[in-house]
């Protein structure tokens, strides 16, 4: 008997777009106007890449084909048609032509939310990221020549970014590739790029590298764009191996070694770091958002189940300890939804910045590295209970909740560590002190509040906050509070945000929302009981 493998996801069918109540009411909150193709894309997700997906993920992850059967060398990767099919459809929905349209990187990011894939999206981020880096610090020939290979509507190509060494990721610093300048043309040798996702599906590559007398550290980086062919034809970088994952099967991950390849330098020698940085942005809001999309398809997905599931003669969502689980991960998605949101945003206002960048892109990179960090761990939290919500089930591979879960790990390690964030964000905030426009902005923002008992509540948790990061800032160990700074402007940013749309938006959901945020992360007492007893939060994820 035929089986449709996606009848084990129970939110099959659903458009994860338009029917997704909380993003539409945060858009409207934000003032970001979709893009159309994002129905098209909910839809599209929902009822074929989510199976896809799960089959590429269990039975069909790419192989690295090394030599042609006439004895030439490939390095390539072979996928099954229908993870090329997946792919060429979200290309044609517009996922990485929209990162070089005017205006339209927030509808790139938007589509991270609803592929909710890291696996799949990050090859699409990627290769957005290579086409944005391509269009923005291309010279006019190479811009020319390789920018409309990646926006060809029939074959497009593939991106990609190779900055981390075995000696270091989060130490970009440390990086050994050279990059040599001879008859006008640059070459890069390279053995060490470690971590190397679309190797041998990628056409061109971002790659990080130091011209020869350079400075030592990362202000001696450059950025190249290097080509998989050089200009003969021939294969100008070599792929060694590809990874065996614990998830994010779909994007193959490998490594990549350099012998004199072909490579294009982007923008100005002096600033490969801060491009670097500039597009690493780009996928870390990416990382974000798509975090926060896999941990609203497992809650969605859980919550369809515990409406169903009974225990001791009651569905699961009527016990009340089961109902407090469910809201207060709702809270939490709804906060990192909106700290990504607002990073998005912030990017896409500040793109057409180039160094030394304007207080918008200050301001944009700060919100990257909170929601970066908020949301990677919020959907590592949410994907890891909703498994629990499935009970013995949620730990079988042949039920699609233990790939969510699985997903979502690496969001917290890939585009830089936690600690990363916070150091980089410590870092920034010493030198450019924007927490305190952020603090301003935040009690501007509650300041008119309809509710008086939440205005006064809101304030203060604000107020103690701010306190508390500012001591941790200039305190004698800042390094040892980094983490505490990154969380605590976390809280404090969504506490406000949470409140200020509940106040717009005129409906309880979110209001219970905002509260529930505010006793889970500022006051934890009984006082909350009644909020979560008989909060209506999270019954729109109900099928109608
Ligand atoms: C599946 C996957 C795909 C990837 N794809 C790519 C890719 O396409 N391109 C690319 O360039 N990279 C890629 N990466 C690499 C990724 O960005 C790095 O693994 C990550 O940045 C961490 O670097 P590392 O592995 O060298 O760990 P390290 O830098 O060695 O870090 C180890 C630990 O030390 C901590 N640490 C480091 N420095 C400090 C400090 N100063 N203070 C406190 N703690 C510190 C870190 O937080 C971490 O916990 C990929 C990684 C994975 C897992």
């Amino acid at each position: 008997m035929k089986m449709d493998f996606a009848d084990i996801f129970l939110s099959k069918g659903i458009n994860y777009f338009t029917e997704d109540t909380p993003l539409n009411a945060i858009l409207r909150y934000i003032d970001i106007s979709p893009d159309k193709k994002l129905e098209k894309l909910g839809q599209f997700v929902s009822d074929e890449l989510i199976e896809v997906s799960a089959i590429v993920d269990h039975y069909f992850k790419p192989v690295l084909q090394t030599w042609s059967i006439t004895d030439e060398r490939l390095d390539s990767v072979w996928l099954s048609p229908e993870h090329s099919r997946m792919l060429a459809k979200m290309q044609e929905l517009g996922v990485v032509r929209s990162a070089v349209e005017p205006g339209g990187i927030i509808n790139h990011f938007l589509s991270g939310y609803i592929i909710s894939d890291p696996g799949f999206y990050c090859t699409l981020t990627l290769t957005a990221q290579t086409a944005y880096a391509l269009h923005k610090y291309g010279d006019s020939d190479t811009r020319n020549k390789f920018l409309p290979r990646y926006l060809d509507p029939d074959d497009p190509w593939y991106g990609a970014t190779y900055y981390t060494e075995i000696q270091g990721g989060s130490d970009l610093g440390s990086n050994r590739a050279t990059a040599s300048f001879a008859n006008g043309k640059w070459a890069i040798e390279s053995k060490d790029k470690y971590f190397a996702s679309n190797a041998g599906l990628a056409d061109g590559s971002i790659v990080t590298a130091r011209p020869g007398g350079s400075e030592a550290g990362t202000r001696g980086l450059a950025v190249f764009f290097v080509p998989a062919k050089n200009s003969r034809g021939e294969l100008n970088y070599n792929v060694r191996r590809l990874k065996d994952k614990l998830g994010t099967i779909s994007v193959p991950t490998g490594e990549v070694e350099m012998n004199n390849s072909e490579a294009y330098l982007l923008g100005e020698k002096k600033y490969g770091i801060y491009y670097a940085m500039e597009i690493l942005m780009i996928s870390r809001i990416d990382d974000a958002i798509s975090a926060a999309g896999i941990a609203r398809k497992a809650l969605w997905e859980s919550y369809l189940y515990a409406g169903k599931r009974m225990a001791f003669g009651r569905k699961l969502i009527d016990h009340p300890l089961m109902l407090r689980d469910f809201l207060e991960m709702e809270a939490d998605l709804e906060a990192s939804l909106i700290l990504s949101l607002l990073a998005a945003d912030l990017f896409s206002k500040s793109s057409s910045q180039r160094p030394p960048y304007d207080e918008v892109y200050h301001k944009a990179r700060v919100f990257s590295h909170i929601a970066k960090n908020n949301a990677s761990w919020v959907s590592d939290a949410i994907t890891r209970y909703c498994m629990e919500i499935f009970g013995g089930k949620g730990f079988l591979r042949e039920f699609p909740i233990e790939k969510f879960h699985r997903d979502s790990i690496v969001t917290s390690i890939w585009e830089g560590t936690s600690n990363i964030q916070a150091l980089d964000l410590m870092e920034l905030l010493s030198r450019k002190k924007i927490h305190l426009a952020i603090k301003e902005d935040l009690l501007d923002m509650v300041e008119n509040l309809g509710d008086r008992k939440w205005k006064i509540r809101v304030i203060e948790a604000i107020l103690l906050k701010f306190e508390s990061v500012e001591r941790w800032l200039s305190g004698k160990n800042p390094e040892m509070h980094a983490k505490d700074v990154l969380n605590g402007l976390a809280n404090a940013i969504s506490l406000a945000h949470l409140f200020k749309l509940s106040d717009l938006d005129r409906t309880q959901r979110f209001r219970q929302v905002a509260s529930i945020y505010y006793y889970m992360h500022f006051i934890r007492d009984e006082e909350g009981d009644d909020e979560f007893a008989k909060s209506k939060a999270i019954d729109w994820m109900k099928i109608k």
